[in-house]
């Protein structure tokens, strides 16, 4: 399979006032099309850093980040952000959704931003919600939710501009086991009937069983890496 992205000897290293920090050390990794990839490890290990230089939300101090064949960080910092609106979806664990904005809104806005047409964002945003059985909240605001639900409109709204990749930090980190587990049934499902390609973050071993690939990271480095 064509791989998607690839990293190729990448860095990062923080300085905290006097102290360096070595976030990641000369790592190189090829993200294949349609691949569900779980990244586990230790606190501290590199794995937010690893993920978000994936997505193109940080700058590394060292190496590229190749997208089809074009480093995407010798882009101007406009045409990052487009490249990361239109091709990555990100999740996280305490779902930053906005508060004073409905579930309609909240999934919808990435569609507005990047298109300006509330008509069609509305819509699409719609169909999202049906596809993920929670349409019935779409006039609720974030603070009527349930974790595993404020999940859901998390995932519709990585989902809207139609991401190849979907980026998750410890996506299931603060939800009970239920609710988890259909979050996770859903990521396979978005793999396996939408063709995305996923990369979890977690320090939960049980849930990076349901990744294809997992690597472990320790100290900045993939030390293991496993083909399930
Ligand atoms: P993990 O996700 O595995 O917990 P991180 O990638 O968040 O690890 O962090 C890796 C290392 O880099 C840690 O030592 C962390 O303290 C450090 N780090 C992360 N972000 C910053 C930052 N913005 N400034 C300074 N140090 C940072």
């Amino acid at each position: 399979m064509n791989s998607l992205i690839e990293l190729r000897n990448i860095s990062k290293v923080y300085q905290s006032g006097k102290e360096r920090i070595v976030a990641l050390q000369q790592e190189s990794f090829r993200l294949k099309e349609n691949d569900f990839l779980g990244i586990v490890g230790p606190s501290g290990a590199g794995k937010s850093t690893f993920l978000h230089i994936l997505g193109g939300l940080e700058i590394p101090t060292q190496g590229e980040v190749l997208y089809k064949n074009k480093n995407i960080y010798a882009l101007k910092d406009s045409h990052i952000c487009q490249w990361r609106n239109r091709k990555v979806g990100f999740v996280f664990q305490f779902y930053h959704l906005l508060e004073e904005l409905t579930v309609q809104e909240n999934v919808s806005l990435p569609s507005f931003l990047l298109c300006k047409d509330r008509k069609t964002a509305f819509k699409k945003s719609q169909s999202l919600l049906q596809y993920l059985d929670i349409l019935d909240k779409k006039d609720c605001f974030p603070s009527e939710l349930s974790g595993g639900q404020k999940q859901k409109v998390a995932i519709a709204r990585a989902l809207i501009n139609e991401p190849e990749m979907i980026l998750c930090d410890e996506p299931t980190g603060n939800l009970d086991e239920s609710s988890a587990r259909k979050i996770m049934d859903l990521l396979s499902l978005l793999n396996k009937e939408k063709g995305k390609t996923i990369v979890i973050v977690t320090h939960n071993h049980e849930i990076a069983k349901e990744a294809k690939t997992v690597f472990f990271m320790k100290g900045g480095r993939i030390i293991r890496q496993s083909n399930q």
